[in-house]
């Protein structure tokens, strides 16, 4: 899926997108305080702190993903669940994590970047869901080998 990181256009339904805060939405202050919401269908996606520079320029906050309905969301959490499972509590994780990103992306066949939940639509996730479930023993065999691969250059 096309990530924008300024939607105006919901990925979903096609309605118009904009942005407001937490508190309209969920009643209360969290994150950067800022979402993208689609006017329509009520999709939405969270925003990433602005930088500095962004600041200056009074920039718009950037989207962390493509919006998500209800569903969607359910989908995106299911692959969080499996997914970190990989990496979490592993040595050196946040290497580990970023190399089972790349893992998956050359199972997936995508880009990189496109291997994050966070760009997915509802397809992809099912189909990253499916991916993950039939690689399942190749990947978990894989973080370990990473793992004990970061490890051993630490030692040197
Ligand atoms: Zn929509």
């Amino acid at each position: 899926m096309t990530y924008d990181p300024y939607p105006t256009k919901c990925n979903i339904c096609g309605g118009h997108v904009s942005l407001t805060t937490t508190f309209m939405i969920y009643g209360r202050n969290y994150g950067t305080g800022l979402v993208y919401s689609c006017d329509k269908c009520g999709a939405r996606v969270g925003t990433y702190p602005r930088l500095p520079e962004e600041r200056k320029k009074k920039k718009p906050p950037r989207a962390t993903g493509i919006l998500a309905d209800e569903y969607t969301r359910n989908l995106r959490m299911r692959a969080h669940g499996y997914f970190d499972s990989l990496w979490s509590g592993k040595r050196n994780s946040l290497k580990v994590r970023a190399h089972c990103y790349w893992t998956l992306a050359g199972i997936l066949g995508v880009p990189e970047p496109q291997a994050h939940f966070a760009m997915m639509n509802r397809e992809e996730l099912k189909d990253a869901l499916r991916t993950m479930h039939d690689h399942w023993d190749y990947m978990l065999e894989d973080a370990s080998n990473f793992e004990q691969m970061t490890l051993g250059k630490e030692k040197k």
